[in-house]
């Protein structure tokens, strides 16, 4: 079965495609000819996996799933959610688009706070035979006082899952997707295809 994953993200797709297993065939947008970039304006992570997925529906034709994931720190009232990619671009005066600059963001935000405690979570919206499905994953953890670790990406060097005495970036890949928020979300949709 041919599922169109709504991202150009290489890694994503692998990641994907590892878990979902030889039944499907996952390709990204590219591989249907997509390569505009598809509006993300919604206010929830909820809100833009669908418009993304519905985006792929209208002018495509495809069924389709796509994800979004935030970064949602206690301390920060959930912050920075719906915009973890952009943080620092929006919130940190003058500061750029970038990893690097959205966790100096963090960690000087949190510089005062006695409480770390954080969350991942991601959300997978799946257009399937006329049908919206949504799966979340959550990966509850803490935010480190510094970096630690070079693997992965993002905010993996100063997130540290519940239960673990290291973060994400000192992880490999399979102990990572094992227990993280897209990891889970996709293991959901694994699940609802497998039934099908
Ligand atoms: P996206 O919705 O998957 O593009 O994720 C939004 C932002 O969340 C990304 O730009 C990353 O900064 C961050 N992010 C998502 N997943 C992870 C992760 O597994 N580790 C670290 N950062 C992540």
């Amino acid at each position: 079965m041919k599922l169109v994953f709504a991202t150009n993200n290489a890694h994503k797709l692998q990641e994907v495609r590892q878990i979902l297993g030889d039944r499907f065939e996952v390709v990204g947008l590219k591989d249907i000819g997509c390569n505009e970039d598809i509006p993300e304006t919604a206010a929830t992570l909820e809100g833009n996996a669908l418009q993304k997925a519905r985006y792929v529906h209208e002018h495509y034709g495809f069924d389709c799933f796509a994800d979004d994931t935030g970064l949602e720190v206690t301390a920060l009232d959930g912050a920075p959610g719906v915009h973890t990619a952009r943080f620092a671009e929006l919130f940190g005066e003058g500061m750029t688009h970038d990893s690097d600059a959205n966790m100096n963001l963090l960690l000087k935000k949190l510089e005062e706070k006695s409480d770390r405690s954080a969350r991942f979570r991601t959300v997978i919206a799946f257009l399937y035979k006329g049908q919206e499905y949504l799966f979340e994953g959550i990966c509850p953890g803490v935010i480190l006082h510094e970096r630690h670790g070079h693997e992965g990406f993002g905010y993996d060097p100063v997130f540290q899952p519940e239960g673990y005495d290291r973060c994400f970036a000192e992880m490999s890949a399979d102990e990572k997707n094992a227990i993280s928020h897209r990891g889970l979300a996709t293991q959901k949709l694994a699940a609802f295809l497998n039934k099908k």
